[in-house]
């Protein structure tokens, strides 16, 4: 069996916890919350969810977790979903006064609050590849959701690939700078070697095809590597 956490400072990390017990997988997961360094010292990778970003990262500040989290970032798999997704950026845009402290990992600028004020959460489905069963469209759930403005890896970063994005005319007109149909703005689900982040909120669903993707692609990897 492995250990993988769900940081639990705030936000909603219990659903976390039963869509990942509940995966159709070989090995046994251990989920347990992380609430300070000893407990993520014990984990093999790592959940963050949705909340609100700045609450979460001044609850890490305040608990002595900042910077384990970032030397975590650094050597293991992590997935942030919503606020998780902000702070796994290297960079944000639309963070209140007094700033946004981030981990980084994902070589991408995000928009906090995205969407406007106007577009406080909707549903819709997405194109997604690389799940179980990708003809099957995935219901995401945004929440005061960020928008992923560019992907910007530096020489040398791994590429980032698209798991899922939505349809362009969805976005706010505030966002529409152009009519390509591969704009990052339309990228809802990204991952990056064993990163991996969705703007969305995957577990308010009851399709756990995105928990599945992440041990499957990130975790399993990294914990059992090929032998040569
Ligand atoms: N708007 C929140 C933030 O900026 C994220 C919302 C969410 O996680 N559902 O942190």
């Amino acid at each position: 069996s492995f250990v993988v956490g769900i940081l639990a400072l705030q936000g909603a990390f219990v659903e976390h916890q039963t869509a990942l017990q509940k995966l159709p997988i070989q090995k046994k997961i251990d989920v347990i919350l992380v609430r300070t360094a000893e407990e993520l010292a014990k984990c093999e990778a790592l959940v963050i969810p949705g909340g609100e970003s700045t609450t979460i990262a001044l609850l890490a500040r305040l608990s002595g977790l900042l910077e384990p989290l970032r030397e975590f970032v650094k050597i293991k798999p992590v997935w942030g979903t919503c606020a998780g997704a902000i702070l796994l950026a290297k960079a944000v845009v639309g963070a209140k006064k007094g700033g946004q402290e981030l981990l980084g990992g994902m070589s991408i600028t995000i928009a906090r609050n995205g969407w406007g004020s106007q577009v406080e959460s909707f549903e819709t489905d997405l194109d997604v590849v690389g799940l179980r069963d990708p003809e099957r469209p995935f219901t995401g759930i945004f929440i005061r959701a960020p928008v992923v403005l560019t992907l910007e890896p530096s020489p040398g970063d791994l590429p980032i690939d698209v798991v899922a994005s939505l349809s362009p005319s969805l976005l706010p007109d505030s966002l529409t700078s152009s009519n390509s149909t591969n704009e990052p703005k339309t990228f809802v689900a990204l991952r990056q070697g064993h990163h991996f982040l969705t703007t969305f909120h995957p577990e308010l669903t009851r399709d756990n095809r995105f928990h599945e993707y992440f041990i499957r692609e990130c975790v399993l990897p990294s914990i059992s590597p090929p032998r040569s």
